[in-house]
């Protein structure tokens, strides 16, 4: 059993965006293995979260104080760890974590998926960290991303650190595999 992180995005979006993460959530749960987030229950962040419960599945959210209510707190977590900062937030998350997935998601999701890639590139973490994207959602950055390491700008064994997939069922083997 292991404990993954799941990133994915905290605003309103398309339902096949919500029936992704619940996917994930779902497939997770069904496998034993804890769900951690950010500690919302709205938006794909809620979907997974909804889901992983309502397999059976333990979840353990972390959420800054301050962002309780704009996130809507995910009261019903098994584990619902408020801190005082981001950063403790994100210390924590990374550090219940054995693995992460990354799904569609904003400006804050982009920032955990590139900490958490920078830290395992860089030797900081040994964790898989996976991109889920069945729906091209990331083509534009990784296009860019893959051309920038044709100029030196991004090393091509940093792209290759970053696990990519479209498969649920991947991703989730990917995470858990270490
Ligand atoms: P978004 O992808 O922008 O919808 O945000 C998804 C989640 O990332 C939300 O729970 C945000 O609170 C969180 N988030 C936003 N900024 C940061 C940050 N700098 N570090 C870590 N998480 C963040």
């Amino acid at each position: 059993m292991s404990a993954v992180c799941v990133y994915c995005a905290s605003g309103p979006v398309d339902q096949p965006y919500l029936d992704l993460a619940a996917e994930v959530g779902r497939t997770l749960a069904e496998q034993g293995h804890v769900v951690v987030s950010g500690g919302g229950n709205i938006s794909m962040m809620g979907a997974l979260v909804n889901a992983a419960r309502e397999a059976g599945g333990h979840t353990v959210g972390i959420i800054p104080r301050a962002l309780m209510k704009h996130e809507v707190a995910d009261l019903g977590s098994g584990e619902l760890v408020v801190t005082e900062t981001m950063r403790e937030r994100k210390r924590l998350m990374d550090e219940r974590a054995d693995g992460f997935i990354t799904l569609p998601g904003g400006i804050g999701t982009l920032e955990e998926l590139f900490e958490t890639w920078t830290g395992g590139y860089l030797g900081m973490h040994d964790k898989p960290v996976v991109l889920l994207d069945p729906v091209d959602f990331y083509a534009p950055l990784l296009d860019w991303l893959r051309e920038l390491s044709t100029t030196g700008f991004v090393a091509r064994r940093s792209l290759d650190r970053l696990l990519i997939t479209r498969s649920v069922s991947d991703a989730v083997e990917l995470a858990t595999a270490r």
